[in-house]
């Protein structure tokens, strides 16, 4: 029993054997009870509960008790004079609140208690393996006893890698290995008595402008004023003025409108050139999405995560008096760009305010859906946010490759850690969404449509795409920058996390 164990905790799967056979020890019942909101109050056994409180020897409605504050302590040992005497011991209580409850368990709303090997499968896991109770569906990533963690997924960078930051202000942490440094907002002082001047500013996409405030400010010796190019091996220096941000709220709130207003272009303009399955996949989400929350939100970030990844020029009148370069290899020939720290102003400012609540959002619905009884309730849309999130990642890592290019770097990725984290994030959804539907995809399975009720243009997407898959060929299983590479893996059937070099 103790190698059977050790075999089949999480610690140790070997994601890459396939002669693994994974087991899914819980058994779905038919009659699934449809899925429960965790802010609904009259639902006192939502994970989102069961996790707030840690596993309790009881069920879910002593951890709802737990929030009344004057239940009599009398009565409620009459009530369970003999429960009391299992509960665990406070230290062994912190720490399942800590590790958190099985997946297993908070499905099965039971209560999650290590077993002999606190590293090892959980007491319900082991037991459910041992009575045979195992539903064996071959070929499945089925850990035994696992938690994942939705919740610290990451998509985006934090801010810029120290090495190429304009700026070291809104710093708050050194980027040390392994270590993503995280920015925060930051406000330059105006330095002159001059007037404040409004600038255009655009990345191409669209015709409209983003119209922000500037003063003159008086830079700190790491504020950087330039910007460097190459021709050939030789870097030159584009000068600029000392610009920052008026008024960050302000901007903040421009950037928020210039995004509502210019969704819709950014995306058909980057979709040009994208392939059939992807462009397929859009239009539905964005004919579908005012029906489904968690695809417009997808939508949201992937064009907010576009506004930290192209370079912003200043394409109105007001030029703060920066001319052009003479040079034609100069990529400051035809464009003007706005100074280096306002630039990172506008990267710090999306990726904190409108970038960060979105993703938060986000992951806290996908988990709820996913580990709600009924996870084919909300696929499509489950789906859907899963395309566009997957598909900014494709994005993501290609700006990096453009950004090593730009940049004569000489190494694969300009930022290893954050290329590491985005993948892992990747991994980590890719493992709930095949998780929790089991391995089952409608895209490998036609009759599973049967069981659910789409309607005739979700059917159709969903015959359109097996189509479209069954002919799709090419390297993009190679290249995680690829399009394709990880919107594919929801629909490949056996499903296995890609272990990757970067
Ligand atoms: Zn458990
Ligand atoms: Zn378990």
């Amino acid at each position: 029993m103790d190698s059977y164990d050790s075999n089949l905790s999480f610690g140790s799967f070997d994601f890459q054997s396939d002669d693994f056979v994974n087991s899914w020890p819980y058994e779905f019942s038919d009659n699934t009870t449809p899925v429960t909101s965790s802010t609904d109050p009259s639902t006192p056994a939502s994970p989102a509960a069961i996790e707030q409180y840690g596993s309790t020897e009881f069920g879910s409605n002593h951890a709802c008790k737990r929030r009344l504050p004057s239940s009599s302590p009398e009565s409620g040992a009459l009530a369970r004079p003999r429960k009391t005497r299992r509960l665990k011991s406070p230290k062994e209580t912190a720490q399942v609140r800590v590790k958190g409850a099985c997946y297993g368990c908070k499905l099965n709303r039971k209560t999650c208690q290590d077993g002999d090997d606190p590293e090892g499968s959980c007491r319900s896991c082991l037991s459910l393996s041992l009575s045979n109770k195992m539903k064996v569906i071959p070929g499945l990533l089925r850990p035994l006893c696992w938690r994942p963690n939705i919740g610290s997924t990451e998509m985006f960078r934090r801010g810029p890698t120290i090495d190429f930051a304009a700026s070291h202000r809104g710093n708050l942490a050194d980027a040390t290995t392994g270590k993503q440094a995280s920015w925060k907002t930051f406000a330059t002082r105006p330095s002159s008595k001059q007037s404040s001047k409004v600038v255009e500013l655009s990345q191409g996409w669209t015709s409209r402008a983003l119209a922000i405030q500037l003063d003159r400010y008086a830079p700190k010796p790491t504020d950087k004023q330039y910007y460097s190019w190459y021709d050939g091996d030789m870097e030159y220096h584009f000068d600029t003025p000392a610009y920052g941000i008026s008024n960050l709220d302000a901007t903040s709130s421009a950037i928020q409108s210039f995004l509502t207003q210019n969704a819709e272009e950014y995306i058909t303009k980057h979709l040009i050139g994208a392939c059939e399955t992807t462009r397929q996949t859009f239009a539905i989400a964005q004919e579908y999405k005012q029906y489904f929350p968690l695809v417009t939100r997808a939508l949201k970030l992937w064009v907010g995560c576009r506004f930290i990844e192209e370079p912003w020029s200043i394409i109105g009148t007001e030029t703060l008096d920066i001319s052009l370069d003479d040079n034609p290899n100069c990529p400051y020939h035809d464009r003007i760009p706005v100074p280096p720290i306002v630039d990172l102003q506008i990267d710090v400012i999306t990726i904190n305010d409108l970038l960060q609540p979105e993703m938060k959002k986000i992951l806290k619905t996908v988990k709820e859906m996913l580990e709600s009884r009924n996870p084919w309730k909300n696929w499509f849309e489950i789906y859907l946010a899963y395309f566009i999130l997957l598909h900014n990642v494709e994005l993501t890592m290609a700006h990096d490759a453009w950004f090593v290019k730009r940049n004569n770097l000489k190494t694969k990725y300009s930022n290893k850690n954050l290329v590491d984290t985005i993948m892992q994030g990747a991994t980590t959804l890719l493992t709930c969404f095949h998780y929790a539907h089991q391995g089952y995809a409608p895209f490998s399975d036609p009759k599973m449509e049967e069981s659910q009720s789409w309607n005739s243009r979700q059917k159709g997407y969903l015959a359109d795409m097996r189509s479209l898959l069954a002919t799709t060929h090419g390297d993009y299983t190679k290249d995680p920058s690829r399009e394709l590479f990880w919107t594919s893996q929801l629909h490949r059937p056996n499903w296995r996390p890609l272990v990757l070099s970067s």
